[in-house]
């Protein structure tokens, strides 16, 4: 069986768990599992596992609390799991260090797909690099020499549309809040411009997307940001 990693599930629900230590074995991950937060930081901090499974909502402290206290030391990819409807909680969760959600119920594809794109970032991140080119089947960014291409022709970007992009696509996959992209892409003053953003995105939309009204790339996570999806 191929060594995929660990991951540490932080959940005190038992059917969680039942669910997600088999689907994770079988794709070759070790499982190390703990109940409640402390227990869980202890474990991160003993065994150093490559990726982080986090319940937002455990018995002895608030799931926000864990993530707050393992960024205080580690950049070990987190996911905290949450239920349908609790948007700000992902929200909450995002801006203390998490890097991507999933919400219960979810399935094994689901989550796969966010553990390999949580785990390929923390590996760039880790390199320090990122590759000098990323490409979709509609468009490629030549992040070195700030060219875009879209279907075969060259487009031009203003300054804050390439930034904004540059910013996605360095969190390429993962969800990134509002608040997480006008801070970094504007700086920390441009706060809760959230229209200024939305225009950008707009923009954005009207140049890479083969459908502008249905993208296919720059998706909108309802209620708490964006994502560029990869493929
Ligand atoms: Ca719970």
């Amino acid at each position: 069986m191929v060594d995929s990693g660990s991951v540490l599930i932080i959940e005190d629900e038992l059917p969680i768990r039942r669910f997600l230590k088999p689907s994770l074995q079988s794709q070759g991950f070790k499982v190390l599992e703990a109940v409640k937060g402390e227990e869980g930081l202890a474990l991160a901090s003993s065994h150093n596992p490559d990726l982080i499974l986090l319940d937002l909502g455990l018995p002895d402290m608030d799931g926000l609390e864990v993530v707050k206290r393992l960024r205080e030391w580690s950049k070990t990819p987190i996911i905290v799991i949450t239920a349908r409807g609790k948007e700000q909680d992902k929200i909450a969760g995002l801006d203390a260090g998490a890097d991507d959600y999933l919400t219960k119920p979810f399935s094994v594809g689901e989550l796969m797909a966010r553990i390999r794109v949580a785990l390929r970032h923390s590996q760039l991140v880790k390199q320090g690099d990122q590759e000098p080119v990323f490409e979709t089947p509609d468009f490629k960014v030549d992040l070195a020499a700030r060219v875009i291409t879209v279907r075969g022709k060259e487009v031009h970007l203003t300054p804050n549309e390439y930034n904004l992009l540059a910013f996605l696509i360095r969190h390429a996959g993962k969800v990134v809040t509002q608040k997480q992209i006008l801070q970094e892409v504007w700086g920390p003053a441009s706060g809760d411009q959230v229209q200024y953003l939305r225009i950008y995105i707009y923009q954005l939309r009207q140049k890479i997307e083969a459908d502008p009204d249905r993208p296919r790339y720059l998706l909108t996570e309802s209620g708490v940001g964006y994502r560029l999806k990869t493929d």
